[in-house]
């Protein structure tokens, strides 16, 4: 260290660009920010590569342009036409605002503006050329009403900063990903890109969020989709979410725009996650587009320096409106639709006797006397209840497969197969939560349970005892590593082998998996509702078919059970049709 002195400015500036241009995704996020700020409804955006990676960034709009003046003004560090002073900031519209993009980006690479402005009739253009920070060219050109920036030679003269750069198919991918998540927050701007000559996405003008949700990911995806919508005194939300079979192993596909801007926030999206409850399998994310409108004042954009985060304020109110919307928008669907066509075809082509027949041959199993499952007749009766709404569509039961599935025909020529025990512990689940922490939830036992176990389960069944508690567990130390159970969850009283399922339940819950502290509660839930549904390979009467297809109607949400998995698989009458060509 020798003596402390100012940094040139070329130096401030080059450090200033670190901030904000990081990547050739993050020169081709300010030039189309900029090109939206301008109120352009074309954009274009092409990429030019060869086998050292990308070497050019154009971006084309049809926006209001520069006057020769405006153009050089541009390239000023904090020069801007967005915000006045501070207090413009709590109403801003635009995505810039503080007026260093251009300049950052100039300053490490090669950057060539030609611009015409729309308003007082130029007659001809400006091009303005900037290398290094440094003008190196202004002079007048013909050019059409709008503006084309084109970057080159990006980090030339920062090398340290281009060694960072990945292989070219990443930074295009990261390109990709810029503009997916710009065309989705304006779907008021068609967007076109073309690399090295080729179209690689397009999305049209005012068409909708779904439209541009379709010209991104393509019309599968967007078919697929449920329409989600809230809305506060001071906030409104729409955007489209994944039916829960479509869903992923991390929150990345969960996008989220405010004010037209593109936001990075863990908080929303687990809001959004959130919404799902069990219908998704834990760590699965859903498919999501959130498009929120909340008024300026409430949201602070001056928090990060590529304004990919903003501040809340009110954010529990708006997090609790996002759950709401997407709990709403996931309630009022079909979701058997979910399941994709090949896979309701196998099911129903493994065991390919007729429904009627499967029928017929339930009823002579039952009609002989033999087997007649008093079990699952006391499990069904327990979780009886009346008065809820019904949520699947009217069925009649045909029969069974395999002694697992249940055959059923809807009152509109549709098939249905329901996976009994996925079923029964759907009505099982919404049974215990009901009763979490109420009397009824537990059930004395006659004969107390003895339980003796090694010393590190018996450390930590000692210490689930509250949590067990909660749940209709009632259980006592007895001694030393013994322990007395002496009520069991109601959901489990029908259990013939009490002693075996309690110890089961206690073993499954000490099994790791269920550590961390607030997901317990919710796997003591599931395991309950697993032990004391009816299982697979039960034989079921027609009645007890019956009673449990009005059970599950009555859930709340009866086309999955409490692991994420399908309750229902569902043929329409046109799915079937199209099956066997009638179509
Ligand atoms: P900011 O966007 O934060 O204002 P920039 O450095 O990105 O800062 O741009 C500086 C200014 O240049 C903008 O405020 C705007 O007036 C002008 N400008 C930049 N790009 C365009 C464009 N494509 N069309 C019209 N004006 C532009
Ligand atoms: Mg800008």
């Amino acid at each position: 260290m020798t003596e402390i002195h100012l940094l040139d400015p070329e130096t401030v500036n080059q450090i200033a660009a670190g901030e904000v241009v990081e990547r050739p995704a993050s020169v081709a996020k300010e030039l189309l920010e900029n090109a939206i700020d301008a109120g352009a409804t074309a954009i274009l955006l092409e990429i030019t590569s060869d086998t050292t990676g990308i070497t050019k960034i154009q971006v084309t709009d049809n926006g209001e342009g520069m006057t020769p003046e405006e153009a050089v003004l541009a390239f000023q560090p904090h020069a801007t036409s967005k915000i006045r002073d501070i207090t413009d900031l709590s109403r801003i519209q635009t995505l810039g605002f503080r007026g260093e993009a251009l300049a950052s980006i100039a300053a490490v690479a090669e950057v060539t503006m030609i611009t015409r402005p729309r308003r007082g009739g130029a007659l001809s253009g400006t091009r303005v050329l900037v290398r290094g920070g440094e003008v190196v060219e202004v002079g007048e050109v013909g050019a059409p009403e709008g503006t084309t920036v084109s970057v080159e030679r990006l980090f030339y003269n920062t090398p340290a900063r281009r060694k960072f750069l990945k292989s070219r198919n990443t930074e295009l991918a990261h390109v990709y990903g810029v503009v997916e998540s710009l065309a989705l927050a304006h779907d008021e701007i068609a967007f076109r890109v073309v690399h090295n000559g080729k179209e690689r996405m397009a999305t049209q003008r005012s068409a909708g969020l779904l439209a541009t949700i379709a010209g991104l990911y393509g019309a599968d995806l967007a078919r697929s989709l449920l329409p989600v919508e809230g809305r506060l005194p001071f906030l409104t939300i729409r955007g489209y979410i994944s039916r829960p079979s479509e869903n992923r192993g991390n929150p990345s596909q969960i996008s989220v725009t405010i004010n037209g801007r593109c936001i990075v926030s863990r908080k929303i999206a687990a809001a959004v996650r959130e919404g799902y409850g069990n219908l998704l399998p834990k760590d699965r994310y859903p498919v999501a587009f959130m498009d929120l409108a909340i008024d300026t004042g409430l949201v602070d954009v001056n928090v990060h320096p590529t304004k990919r985060e903003v501040r809340l304020s009110r954010e529990h109110e708006i997090l609790e409106a996002v759950t709401a919307a997407v709990r709403g928008a996931l309630a009022g669907h079909d979701l058997s639709r979910d399941s994709p066509e090949e896979s309701a075809q196998q099911q129903i082509v493994v065991d390919n006797k007729q429904p009627m027949q499967v029928a017929r041959e339930a009823d002579a199993i039952y009609s002989a006397g033999h087997r007649r499952p008093g079990l699952a007749d006391k499990r069904l009766r327990r979780t009886e209840r009346e008065g809820e709404k019904n949520l699947l569509p009217e069925m009649e039961p045909i029969g069974q497969v395999a002694a697992t599935y249940i055959v059923a025909e809807g009152v509109d020529g549709s098939l249905y197969l329901i996976d009994q025990h996925a079923a029964h512990e759907r009505i099982l689940y919404d049974q215990v939560v009901e009763q979490r922490d109420a009397e009824s939830a537990a059930q004395e036992l006659l004969v107390p349970v003895i339980l003796t176990l090694p010393p590190k389960e018996s450390a930590a069944l000692r210490e689930a005892i509250p949590l067990l508690r909660g749940e209709g567990f009632v259980v006592d130390e007895f001694g030393r590593d013994t322990f007395a159970i002496r009520a069991v969850p109601t959901a489990l009283g029908a259990v013939e082998d009490a002693a075996g399922t309690v110890r089961e339940t206690i073993a499954d819950l000490l099994s790791g998996d269920v550590r961390p502290h607030t997901d317990r509660r919710e796997a003591v839930t599931c395991i309950i509702a697993c032990k004391g549904a009816i299982r697979a390979g039960t034989p079921l009467t027609p009645e007890q078919q019956r009673l449990l297809i009005s059970q599950l109607a009555r859930t709340k949400t009866p086309w999955t059970c409490p692991h994420g998995r399908p309750t229902v698989v569902a043929l329409d009458r046109k799915r079937l049709e199209k099956m066997f060509g009638r179509t």
